[in-house]
Order: structure tokens, then C-alpha cells, then sequence
């Protein structure tokens, strides 16, 4: 059964993905466990090598052919194990798979020895071939088409060792008849093993890619979330909090000091004479003026002071935890910094000041509206004073 999409797309005969790159990635995937399989493989099968060298023990006694057939299972057992622990350093050979097939196919001429030097238990040996066929398909994990070499090569191997020792050819095809079926079977199993594991993979690869695409919208929501909060909240030339944000932190402010019986001060700032900066210089540099004062004011009030415009060129300045005295100081400082530092502009600078009007929040103010109203009167004397001027009032 083939997965339907195209980047998935299984071949049937072999098993494998058709795409090279998503086969990598899934014999990348498929490492550490294909090691570990192969080596408990390897294991098992140089230990069944040497043990049953006991079973020639007892057919031939300390004889040469038993010393020259022991010798030979310690070789190959040897050279079995130490692919094992080479798999530890280089485990891509075992997801490359070449290595594991030549050494099952030099692990097969074994078995053409035995045949030709134990003529008495040849039926034994051909049986014994069969099993392997059918283990190293079950249990020696590789590509398909590689197992396939190996059996093939195992089986002519046989055949023609049946050949030389001077079977008959009836024997020699009952033979191949005989060892074509755990060929069959266990080509069979394993192909469906690797089309199942590669369905699975699909599947998760699968799972894993949704769930990335998820985090990445969720991230892109959040990022748009805070984007439209910012924009429902702030001011879009001076990025300065909008009237419906400033009202709502005061609110929240006012309950605050309530709470704590603490101080909570109010300011309505204007730029004096902001008429001529538009009539003299422009109106987009009555803009850059508008974005540099809200700049100014953000970086020299405390983090925990709010400012907000209030309108054209008026600003709101919120000052929490601090008394109208405590506050003036504060604002006539702004007020220095402000006046000495002009608008760079193109054709030189353009000097700047503003009028405060500066009073505290009171028990008797119901709304903020209250507090402004009794700021502004302040700031409407600051300009009929001289401008550049803070007029705190008490509550
Ligand atoms: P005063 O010292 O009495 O405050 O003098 P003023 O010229 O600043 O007078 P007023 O406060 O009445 O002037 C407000 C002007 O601000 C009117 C308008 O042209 C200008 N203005 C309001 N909003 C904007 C704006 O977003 N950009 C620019 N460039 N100008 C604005
Ligand atoms: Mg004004
Ligand atoms: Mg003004």
C-alpha cells in the first residue's frame, strides 16, 4: 500500500521512500535503533557460531577437520564482533547497510566448508542454511534489496558447492526449492516491516510539521495580538498613550493610591507658540516637534509615570507615588530639559518650550475629567503668566 502524498511515496518492491531525501532523513531517524538491533544481532549470531562448534566436537573428536572448522568459527565470530563495536564509532554503517551484507556473505562461505568437510550432516547444514535465510531477513535489520544480495548470494553459494561436492542435480533443485522458501518468506515479512515503519514515519513527520506550523501561527498571533493592542492603546505619530488608555490607567492609578493612601499627580503640558513652528517650518515639521517632546518627556520621567497626548500639541503627564510638590519639582525639570533642547531640523534648530498646568487628584474629583479641568485653568495662567512656566495648583 503506498501513502498517498508525493513527498511520502513508498516503492513496493523495495520498501523504501522513493524521494532520496526523505529515505535519509528516515534512515537518519531510524540510527540509533538500527544500531543498537544490529549489535544484539551480531551478538547472537557469532555466539550460536562457536556454540555450535560443540556439536562438531562431538561428531569429530579433536580431529584436523575440527580444529580447521573451530578455527574458522572463531574467525568469523571474531570479525563479527568487531563490526559490532566498530558500529559504536560509525553507526551510519549500519543504516548504509553495505558493510552488514558483505559480512553476511563472507559468513555464508562458512557454511560451504562445513558442507564439503562434514558430508555426513550436509541434509543438517542445508537446513540450517534455510534458517539463516529466513533470521537474517527477521532478525539482522537492513535495506531490503541488501538482505535480498546476501540471501541470493548464500543460496547460488550452496547451490554450486552441492554442484562441486557432486550432488545430483535432482538433490541440487530439491535444494533450491527448499531454500527459496524462507527467501520468499522472509523477503515478504521484511518488505511489509519497512513499508509499515515508513508509514509510520510519514505520520510523524507528519505530526511533527503540523505542530511546528501551529507554533509558528500562534506566534504569529500573539505578535499581531500585542501589534493591535498597541494600536488601540497609543497614539500613531508619537506612539504615546491615546486618550482611552491614559483615561484607563488613571482610573486604575487613582484606585491604587487609594488603596495605599498614596499621592497621585496630574499634568496638562502645551507647547508654547506651536502655531508658528507649523506656519514658519511646515507642518511635517510641527510633527517631528510633536514626536520629539513625546520623546523627551517618555525618557525623563520615571518608568511608572504615564504620558499621554491629549490632544494637537497638549500632552497628559501621570505621576504616580508623588505629592503636587514632589511633582513640580519633577515637571520643572522636564520643563529646563525641555527648553534646552531644540529640534534639529534641516535649515538649523527650532527652539522649544511648553506650560504646565500641574495639580493633584483629590477626594472630591469624580472623574478625571475634574482633575484636567482644574490642570488646564493652571496651564491657561502659565500662558497668560509668559509661557515656559509650571502652575501647580492643590486640589
Ligand atoms: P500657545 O503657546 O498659546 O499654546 O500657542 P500655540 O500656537 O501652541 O496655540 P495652540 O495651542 O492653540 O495651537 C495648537 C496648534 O497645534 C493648532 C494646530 O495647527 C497645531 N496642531 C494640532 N495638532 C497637530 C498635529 O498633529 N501636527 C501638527 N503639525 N500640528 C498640530
Ligand atoms: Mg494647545
Ligand atoms: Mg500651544
Amino acid at each position: 500500500m503506498e501513502v498517498t502524498s508525493n513527498r511520502f511515496r513508498i516503492s513496493p518492491f523495495l520498501g523504501e521512500f522513493r524521494d532520496s531525501a526523505e529515505e535519509r532523513a528516515f534512515r537518519q531517524h531510524m540510527q540509533p535503533a538500527m544500531v543498537r538491533h544490529t549489535r544484539i544481532a551480531l551478538k547472537a549470531w557469532a555466539t550460536c557460531l562457536l556454540l555450535f562448534g560443540f556439536l562438531d566436537y562431538l561428531g569429530l573428536g579433536m580431529s584436523p577437520v575440527f580444529l580447521t572448522l573451530m578455527g574458522t568459527r572463531i574467525l568469523i565470530a571474531a570479525l563479527i564482533f568487531a563490526y559490532g563495536y566498530v558500529l559504536l564509532s560509525k553507526p551510519h554503517l549500519a543504516t548504509a547497510g553495505h558493510c552488514t551484507m558483505a559480512l553476511q556473505i563472507f559468513g555464508f562461505s562458512f557454511f560451504y566448508l562445513i558442507y564439503v568437510l562434514r558430508p555426513e550432516v550436509a541434509t543438517f547444514t542445508v537446513g540450517v542454511i534455510g534458517l539463516l535465510f529466513i533470521s537474517m531477513f527477521i532478525f539482522i535489520p537492513n535495506r531490503l534489496v541488501y538482505t535480498l544480495i546476501a540471501a541470493l548470494t548464500g543460496l547460488i553459494g550452496t547451490l554450486l558447492t552441492m554442484v562441486m561436492a557432486g550432488r545430483p542435480t535432482v538433490i541440487v533443485f530439491g535444494a533450491f526449492v527448499l531454500l527459496m522458501s524462507p527467501i520468499l518468506v522472509g523477503f515478504l515479512a521484511t518488505q511489509r516491516l519497512q513499508i509499515v515503519q515508513r508509514q509510520q514515519y510519514a505520520m510523524f513527520t507528519r505530526a511533527n510539521d503540523a505542530n511546528k506550523e501551529l507554533q509558528a501561527e500562534i506566534e504569529r498571533r500573539k505578535v499581531l495580538e500585542q501589534e493591535l493592542s498597541r494600536q488601540a492603546t497609543t497614539d500613531p505619530l508619537t506612539g504615546l498613550f491615546n486618550r482611552r488608555q491614559y483615561e484607563s490607567l488613571f482610573d486604575r492609578e487613582r484606585e491604587r493610591s487609594k488603596r495605599n493612601g498614596g499621592h497621585l499627580s496630574l499634568c496638562v503640558a502645551d507647547i508654547d507658540f506651536f502655531k508658528r513652528v507649523n506656519d514658519e517650518h511646515g507642518h511635517d515639521a510641527g510633527d517631528q516637534m510633536l514626536k520629539h517632546v513625546a520623546g523627551l518627556f517618555t525618557s525623563a520621567l520615571r518608568q511608572s509615570d504615564i504620558v499621554g497626548r491629549f490632544g494637537g500639541e497638549e500632552f497628559i503627564l501621570l505621576l504616580p507615588d508623588t505629592s503636587l510638590d514632589d511633582a513640580a519639582v519633577v515637571v520643572n525639570r522636564l520643563r529646563q530639559k525641555l527648553s534646552a533642547s531644540p529640534l534639529a531640523v534641516a535649515d538649523g534648530q527650532i527652539a522649544v518650550t511648553a506650560t504646565f498646568g500641574l495639580t493633584e487628584v483629590g477626594n472630591s474629583d469624580s472623574s478625571i475629567e475634574d482633575v484636567i479641568r482644574r490642570a488646564d485653568k493652571a496651564l491657561y495662567e502659565g500662558k497668560t503668566g509668559g509661557r515656559n512656566k509650571v502652575v501647580p495648583v492643590p486640589c
